[in-house]
């Protein structure tokens, strides 16, 4: 990564990788779910913010003047545009249900952006929307997105609790947040010592000590985390705002139901640097690794350590492979690999040559074992 400015980043190689397979992951779990990708704008009429009340409300909303005398909002959130949108589509019960979801730059005009990638200016985010006929409908979608994220989490090696929080100025009722146990966080939350009960200390009428109001048997304790994600039930809130109805089977007018899904994409990468890192660098997991294979080689310049490597090449060519050639000591590439944190490490020289094998060590394990290239 590159700061540009406090919470502003540039992706430079290694970490675009990472975005990119961060987002692949989420993409696959929004289609399992029957979500269809779109792509929102970034700028957002004022208007729509004033009919939803948020253009003075929204405490971090970018405000963009333009020189041209009109105001527009940088996108921090996309009810705003979807409402107005899902409106065109939808007459009747027929037309439902459905979901909506995107990946893109979101922006919040935070006064202290801090914490690296946890609380950016500008970051990624998939935002889904789904919408229904039914309190019942949607109610079952949002179960099935619960479990959805979890299987998200569990991906990116995370271990996430399903929390329950406050619902947000427009919505009287409960959301619930993904909270991954980290110092790094900047949430409090009291978790069962026992069973997934876990609520933020934002709402919970608990305290450390407690027993737990679920099962009875564990103790709360007070954990800090880092808030990976979040779903909403939004009820009809916009849907008055922007009059989103449809005719249900008896011809009368109803107001769509929706809900809405969020997951930091940035975040999460900052989420699982804080969570694997070690006093040596990163250690990515293998769904996210910017490579699957990071490949030492030493003594380059010695034919039998090319031909190793030709070898290893050719079985290694439907996987991402970075090769580090460089003219450096052997010290050196080591230290980097570390730093880099790629899962796997495969060192080819002189000496895996003379074994008639290469090194392969994992990120996580502080030793590498010998192993043949079609054993690989
Ligand atoms: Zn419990």
């Amino acid at each position: 990564m590159h700061q540009e400015l406090a919470g502003v980043y540039s992706f430079l190689p290694l970490g675009l990788r990472v975005l990119r397979k961060v987002e692949v992951i989420i993409r696959k779990h929004m289609e399992a779910l029957g979500g269809q990708e779109i792509l929102m704008s970034a700028l957002e009429p004022k208007a729509n913010w004033e009919k939803t009340g948020r253009w003075n409300t929204f405490d971090v909303l970018f405000k963009l003047p333009s020189q041209h005398g009109t105001e527009y909002a940088l996108g921090p959130s996309h009810e705003e545009i979807v409402f107005p949108l899902a409106k065109e589509k939808i007459e009747s019960y027929k037309d439902l249900p459905f979901s909506l979801f995107q990946i893109q730059t979101k922006f919040r005009d935070e006064p202290r952006a801090k914490s690296g990638l946890m609380r950016g200016r500008e970051f990624g985010m998939k935002d889904l929307y789904s919408f229904h006929a039914t309190k019942e409908d949607l109610e079952a979608f949002y179960e099935r997105a619960k479990q959805q994220y979890l299987l998200i989490f569990k991906e990116f090696g995370l271990d996430a609790k399903v929390t329950e929080a406050s619902g947000g100025a427009f919505s009287k009722k409960i959301s619930h947040e993904f909270m991954v146990l980290s110092d790094a966080g900047e949430d409090n939350i009291l978790a069962c010592s026992s069973c997934t009960f876990a609520q933020n200390t934002e709402i919970s009428k608990h305290k450390k000590g407690d027993d737990c109001p679920k099962c009875g048997k564990g103790k709360l304790e007070e954990k800090k985390a880092v808030e990976a994600g979040n779903i909403f039930d939004i009820g009809i809130k916009y849907s008055e705002d922007f009059d989103v109805s449809f005719s249900d089977a008896q011809g009368k007018k109803q107001f769509v139901i929706a809900g809405c899904y969020g997951i930091g994409t940035s975040r999460i990468i900052g989420t699982v640097a804080e969570v694997f890192s070690d006093d040596k660098g990163l250690v990515w997991p293998e769904s996210v690794s910017p490579y699957d294979y990071h490949v030492v080689v030493l003594d380059g310049d010695d034919a039998g350590v090319q031909k190793q490597l030709d070898e290893l090449l050719t079985k290694f060519k439907d996987f991402d492979v970075l090769i580090d050639d460089r003219d450096e000591r052997a010290g050196a590439k080591f230290s980097d690999a570390d730093l880099i944190g790629i899962s796997k490490r495969i060192v080819v020289s002189k000496k895996t040559v003379g074994a008639g094998k290469v090194e392969l060590k994992k990120r996580n394990e502080a030793e590498g074992t010998l192993r043949a290239v079609n054993e690989l």
